[in-house]
């Protein structure tokens, strides 16, 4: 008998989290690595919410709370579907857990069995395809086009429903492309969903990060009939620059929220009590920092996109929100350095690790292997001198 569960046995880690670790130790040991490795905001978490955390504590508010979330905290989060997308949500309808992350695992094990179907479009988020796999349930990963904004087809999705197909996941703005969808391009598959009686699961977490003025919607907010098939993914961590603190949440009807509520009881109980009340203070306090970050975002996006764009044999697509970009580098598969063959994105991000110190996530990882995903989620100097370094290192290739 094996020691490992098949499960445990079949799963790697985080790609993006892995490599994260890989530039912090290298940075440990006095390696000047530039990184545009995992997704996280480079600021701090804002003042008031900080605050609100300490004030959490010295009040004693450091004991378990309901499983799924203070009542306080679910009416910061209804409010805020109220506010922005034009949602109402009851109580019941609201789950807070442990970060966007544990929301999604939960809501994999609430909804999905063995034999059902999810289709996941790519580029895709590194965690969708094995949280589906944890839960039995088959991945079905349907391509989409850098030259069709990184968006579904609605023929490729037509092609891809079956009668197993449970979920569709969607994630707009998205991670890695930055692509996002319109209420128009929304509608489309929203009618697919109800006609073909599946789930969409619209994780939403960049939603506050876009730019040029686009207008971010909601699934749910398009119709009730669209609302009673849709499950919102969220949390507080790229918003509000608040990654260690671990707080998502979860909107969906009400029988999908309290089987969440049940494995969530039986595995971690509530999320910390303390971050639970500095997740008030960041939904329902004072918005302007956000503003603030997003405006840097954007800052940074535009300069970065210009420079790739620039640099001979790479093609970048502009993002229309979240802090990532996917350039296209597949041009340069095929060359060598010091007689070492690169031929697909990992060994790309292997050497521009290696010889520029400069961490990236290979574009495999998100189900698309011409690309390289930077995040610029960090300083603009770091973004100058990063992008400075890969252009360096791709001369050296031939
Ligand atoms: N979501 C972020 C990323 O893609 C954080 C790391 C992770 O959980 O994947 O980099």
């Amino acid at each position: 008998m094996s020691v490992l569960s098949n499960r445990a046995r079949s799963l790697k880690p985080s790609p993006t989290l892995a490599i994260n670790a890989k530039a912090k130790a290298m940075q440990a040991q006095g390696i000047q690595v530039i990184s545009f490795g995992a997704g996280e905001p480079d600021f701090d978490t804002p003042q008031n919410i900080r605050a609100a955390a300490i004030r959490a504590i010295e009040e004693g508010f450091t004991k378990y709370t309901p499983v799924g979330g203070t009542d306080e905290l679910k009416d910061a989060v209804i409010k805020k579907f109220q506010r922005d997308n034009g949602l109402t949500y009851k109580r019941s309808e609201i789950i807070a857990s442990c970060g966007g992350k544990h929301s999604f695992y939960n809501l994999a094990q609430a909804i999905f069995d063995a034999g059902d179907e999810v289709i996941v479009p790519a580029p895709y988020w590194v965690s969708y395809p094995p949280m589906v796999a944890l839960a039995g349930a088959t991945p079905v990963i349907v391509e989409t086009k850098e030259e069709n904004g990184f968006k579904l087809s609605m023929e490729d999705l037509k092609k891809a429903v079956t009668p197993k197909t449970k979920a569709l996941i969607i994630n707009s703005p998205s991670n890695p492309t930055g692509s996002a969808y319109t209420k128009e391009d929304l509608e489309r598959i929203a009618g697919m969903a109800l006609s073909h009686h599946f789930f969409v699961i619209s994780d939403e977490i960049y939603e506050k990060i876009v730019y040029d003025g686009f207008k971010f919607i909601s699934m749910a907010s398009l119709s009730e009939e669209i609302r009673k098939r849709t499950i919102i993914v969220h949390g507080v961590a790229k918003t509000y620059a608040m990654t260690g603190w671990r707080i998502g949440y979860t909107a969906g009807p009400e029988e999908i929220i309290s089987a969440m509520s049940n494995i969530q009881s039986q595995s971690t109980s509530n999320p910390t009590s303390i971050a639970q009340k500095a997740s008030v203070e960041a939904l329902a306090g004072s918005q302007e920092e956000v503003f603030k970050m997003v405006s840097a975002f954007e800052e940074r996006r535009n300069y970065i996109i210009d420079r790739l764009n620039k640099m001979p044999g790479v093609s970048c697509f502009k993002p229309i929100g979240s802090f990532y970009v996917f350039p296209n580098f597949s041009s340069y598969y095929g060359r060598s350095y010091q007689g070492k063959k690169i031929s697909n994105s990992t060994e790309l991000a292997d050497y521009l690790l290696d010889v520029a110190r400069v961490a990236a996530v290979p574009g495999v990882e998100f189900g698309a292997d011409p690309f390289v995903r930077l995040s610029y989620a960090t300083s603009m100097e770091d973004i100058k001198e990063g992008l400075n370094r890969i252009e360096e290192a791709l001369k050296k290739l031939f």
